[in-house]
């Protein structure tokens, strides 16, 4: 019941989106996921939350236009591929909210703009002002313009820095798993969900973490990165399928289990 707790006392909850948890099997962002999603975070805005989504999906998203495009490696054809699909991404969003009556809004992010402090401050402020005004960001990394030696390079950082950088209450982290598990349960199907986590530096040590799924940039590891940073700021994180029906409802029912990383006086 941590994780019911968890959701019921925060009031600024951060969620993240893997791409194969947007795409499932199928490839294609997955609409009607995201219109459910958007469905329960309404309820979650009605009771006084707010909300913030760092998305990926871009590539996926520009592949099922550009299709031609799936087998070219060159940069400028990836970067150009993120291009078309952080547009089709955005819509896709703003279709699923636009139901339930939100507004949504785009932001683009790069490393250096967390390491600058003029730039944090802006998109602090960009950030309260929005979410004061009703509108929910969704925040994904500016691709076009981030080569490797420059890039966030995985969501799960980037989500665990936009929680720190909002003062946020609690990270949720959805990916194509139930949590953190002792193996990789995609390779061994006796592998055990991990449901709480108080010492990270210890779970390394006895938690299996290699492979990733077909479009995850970052696998376990950079989960477990952004915990470790988070929970340092005072932000509890969950990581959980977020794939499901009624995944936020299931949760904060406490019917739907996932790991929780927890700060020191949880
Ligand atoms: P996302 O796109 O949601 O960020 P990733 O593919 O980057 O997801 O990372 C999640 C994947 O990490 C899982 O699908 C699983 O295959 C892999 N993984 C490796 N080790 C573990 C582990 N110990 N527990 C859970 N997942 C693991």
């Amino acid at each position: 019941m941590v994780i019911s707790r968890l959701i019921a006392d925060a009031r600024k909850i951060v969620f993240k989106f893997g791409s194969n948890t947007l795409a499932g099997d199928t490839g294609r962002i997955n609409q009607e996921l995201l219109e459910e999603f958007a469905g329960q975070a309404a309820v979650l805005i009605k009771k006084g939350k707010q909300i913030v989504i760092v998305s990926s999906g871009a590539q996926i998203a520009g592949l099922s236009i550009m299709g031609k495009w799936a087998r070219k490696k060159d940069l400028h054809y990836r970067q150009a591929l993120c291009a078309v699909g952080q547009v089709e991404l955005m819509r896709a969003w703003r279709r699923a909210f636009e139901i339930h009556g939100q507004r949504i809004a785009q932001i683009l992010l790069t490393r250096d703009d967390f390491g600058d402090s003029i730039r944090t401050l802006n998109m602090r402020n960009t950030l309260f002002t929005l979410v004061d005004e009703g509108i929910i960001p969704i925040i994904n990394e500016n691709d076009t313009v981030g080569v490797e030696e420059i890039k966030i390079g995985d969501n799960d950082t980037l989500a665990a820095q936009s929680a720190v950088l909002w003062s946020a209450d609690l990270l949720i982290l959805f990916s194509d798993i139930d949590g953190l598990y002792d193996k990789n349960p995609k390779e061994d199907p006796g592998a055990e969900l991990v449901e709480t986590v108080q010492d990270i530096a210890a779970v390394r040590k006895i938690v299996a973490t290699g492979g990733m799924s077909s479009f995850g940039t970052g696998g376990i590891v950079t989960k477990l990165d952004a915990a470790e940073r988070v929970v340092s700021y005072g932000i509890p994180m969950i990581l959980a399928h977020g794939g499901r029906r009624g995944v936020l409802e299931a949760l904060a029912a406490g019917t739907q289990r996932g790991t929780v990383f927890l700060v020191e006086k949880d």
